[in-house]
């Protein structure tokens, strides 16, 4: 089997609502949220989707980057490949575009990989799942986000997660830092039984974070989720030797190599894994199963992709046995996206397509719609 053509399709998807964390917009009502979907098909008719959901507001990579890396870059090398030699694509790729500090370009990267799973997969009439020996998921519980400057918009929110099934929350801090003690007070008043995250993507200086995590003790928080920022690992040790407050790290942990230096400083209580940010399965897996082994708790995320990339997520948080809800928010944000049989929600689960794959195809018109050209 050849890899014989890779199609690459920017997108710009209809917002429902905006959505925000402390390092800015990632996407508006108005202006709609930057997706790029990556179809791979190979000589012997299978056919593959990834996606990528780059925002710069929360790492380096844009639209126009993730374009013309795989345009450019990463497109001609792999053309003509056997889609089976993942282990080397996965060198190519990281020898085309090379690793910076930690990772180079993977969210890019990762939508290259998830479409070559979903077509070996398909290829072989399993579900993406299958291709680990493992059984594949059909729902996945999911935690419900909470975004806002307002206590009283944070109370109201709470209220609707918890009326309507969910089973834990991920709340978005250090938008406005002077309200984020009335916003965690106001959301666990409301609902005291949630699993309860609190994610500050970055926010703090040290003295800062271990003031708000003395509040938190007092509040009954579950998981502070990166509060300083990535390189900081040092300083994450310091404020868990300070607090009972259980750390997580996301933009520290881009790769395995990333989270065995936060294991060695015992810098994180939890490791968020995201397909994505991990460029892809391979990374993620690996992430996941070191984090595992390792004694961490394992938390899902993800950069608020649409159906395809919450489905690809899914199957690999149910393989790694992640319990607690996963925060996959991003259809919860977009009017519309042009998959077929798309991941549907109730009761704060969403059952999954069981499509061959990931099970998530595009609607080729639909796809033209939202087409958005550089
Ligand atoms: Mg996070």
């Amino acid at each position: 089997m050849r890899i014989e053509s890779i199609d690459i399709f920017p997108l710009k998807l209809p917002m429902k609502t905006s959505f925000a964390i402390s390092g800015g917009s990632v996407g508006s009502k108005t202006e709609g949220a930057p997706h790029v979907y990556v179809r791979i098909a190979s000589d012997d008719g299978s056919v593959g989707w990834g996606e990528a959901r780059p925002s710069h507001r929360w790492s380096y990579e844009t639209i126009e980057t993730v374009v013309t890396t795989l345009e450019r870059y990463i497109k001609p090398v792999l053309l003509g490949l056997n889609p089976n030699d993942l282990q080397q694509i996965d060198r190519l790729m990281s020898r085309e575009i090379a690793n910076g500090y930690n990772a180079g370009q993977p969210i890019a990267k990762a939508a290259i990989d998830i479409a070559l799973h979903d077509l070996l997969a398909a290829s072989e009439g399993k579900r993406v799942a299958e291709l680990w020996h493992a059984s594949p998921a059909s729902s996945i519980d999911l935690s419900y986000l909470i975004s806002t400057r307002d206590p009283d918009e944070a109370k109201k929110k709470a209220a609707y997660a918890r009326d309507n099934g969910f089973k834990g929350l991920d709340v978005k801090i250090g938008l406005d830092p002077l309200q984020d003690g009335d916003i965690l007070r106001a959301v666990k008043e409301e609902a005291p039984d949630l699993f309860f995250r609190v994610d500050a993507n970055q926010a703090y200086s040290l003295p800062e974070a271990i003031r708000l995590a003395k509040q938190m003790e007092r509040i009954g928080v579950d998981v502070f989720e990166q509060p300083l920022k990535a390189n900081q690992l040092m300083g994450h040790a310091e404020l868990r030797r300070k607090t009972s407050v259980p750390i997580a790290l996301d933009e520290s942990i881009w790769t395995p190599s990333d989270l065995l230096q936060a294991i060695r400083l015992e810098a994180c209580d939890y490791a968020v894994i995201k397909l994505t940010k991990m460029g892809g399965f391979r990374g993620a897996k690996g992430c996941g199963e070191i984090a595992r082994e390792a004694g961490l708790g394992l938390l899902g995320g993800g950069l608020t992709e649409s159906s395809i990339g919450l489905a690809a997520s899914a199957h690999l948080f149910r393989y790694l046995q992640i319990k607690d809800p996963v925060d996959l928010n991003g259809p919860m944000f977009l009017e519309d996206d042009p998959i077929e049989d798309k991941p549907c929600l109730a009761n704060g689960t969403v059952r999954l397509p069981e499509g061959n794959g990931h099970g998530c195809v595009p609607d080729l018109d639909k796809l033209q719609l939202y087409l958005n050209p550089l």
